[in-house]
């Protein structure tokens, strides 16, 4: 098979037809339209086998986790996706594998309402490369450099559990609850991007970024791009069953506020908005806790337990 064929082979099929799609994948180029008063965002993400992902993860998780991450960069920033274009590099053409890998691609495409629009493929080591685009009302669009001092924090889900999720696939950790591994190792492979908590925080936070590397390492951008200062509570971090019952309370603390991987967003809301804030989270179903507050010390991140200063030396995440 001649690797020109392979986007036009795997890729053209899709179920997802978007009326805002003129030309789609066939031509040079995709040709799409904007609906009126909107603004379009993109977001570009690779992948890299060894780096994101180990070789051994099957493909469908990699082609799943590869427009995962490019959709909860749209969800950080309020909009709501659209459009996808592939940038595949890979070792040889192994139909097996590319039957799997564009099965991720279609369900997920499918699931989200997204359509790939375009694609190359190239020679090289395993990589996957996306680009996401979606769109956000004119002006509403969430950053980070518009966070103010006494902002609330508050981050959705629980964090940590793709990091625990990483050890188990390395096998550095063993878990004997198969509920609780499972959990966990989804987590990594599966992450879900948080688009309609994205979209609800518009006009309503003040900032927002989605956790790829970790929460004290995030944070920093938000610090930084703002000029705030944070105090984090550690025992207010939510936690997931599966962490609490198969880790010590400190591992769990050290996930949650160092591993990489979980894709929530990480919002900040002023006291004016907190209750509109909680009251739209409770109609929509989201889970979102608070996890501390803004200061005014510019890019000074403190770490409190029980009020009490939490020392904590292990920042950010590493790739394996
Ligand atoms: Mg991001």
């Amino acid at each position: 098979m001649k690797e020109f064929k392979v986007i036009e082979d795997f890729f053209k099929q899709q179920s997802v037809q978007r009326k805002d799609v003129v030309i789609g994948i066939g031509d040079d180029g995709a040709v799409t339209h904007i609906p009126e008063g909107q603004a379009l965002v993109t977001t570009t993400d690779t992948l890299l086998s060894g780096v994101h992902f180990l070789p051994s993860t099957n493909p469908h998780a990699i082609a799943q986790k590869a427009i995962a991450v490019n959709l909860s960069d749209l969800a950080a920033m309020g909009a709501e996706p659209a459009w996808i274009s592939l940038s595949l590099s890979l070792p040889e053409v192994d139909q097996v594998w590319l039957e799997e890998f564009s099965r991720g691609i279609r369900e997920h495409a499918d699931y989200y309402s997204v359509q790939l629009i375009g694609g190359d493929t190239v020679h090289g080591p395993l990589a996957v490369t996306i680009t996401a685009q979606g769109f956000v009302p004119f002006d509403q669009a969430l950053t980070r450099s518009q966070a103010k001092p006494g902002d609330f924090i508050y981050a959705t889900g629980t964090l940590g559990d793709a990091g625990v999720g990483l050890q188990l696939a390395q096998l550095k950790r063993k878990i004997d609850n198969p509920e609780h591994h499972n959990f966990l190792v989804n987590r990594l492979d599966y992450p879900t991007p948080r688009l309609l908590v994205g979209t609800s925080l518009r006009r309503i936070a003040n900032s927002c970024i989605d956790l790829s590397d970790g929460l004290v390492s995030d944070i920093q951008h938000i610090l930084r791009a703002s000029q705030c200062g944070a105090v984090i509570h550690v025992d207010k971090l939510p936690l997931s069953q599966a962490m609490i019952e198969s880790v010590t309370a400190d591992e769990a603390i050290g996930f949650a506020l160092s591993a990489g991987d979980d894709y929530e967003l990480l919002f900040t809301v002023s006291e004016e908005q907190k209750g509109l804030l909680e009251t739209n989270l409770a109609s929509a179903n989201i889970k979102a806790t608070c996890i501390g507050q803004l200061t005014g010390v510019a890019e000074k991140l403190e770490l409190r337990q029980n009020d009490q200063a939490y020392e904590f030396t292990h920042l950010g995440y590493e790739h394996f």
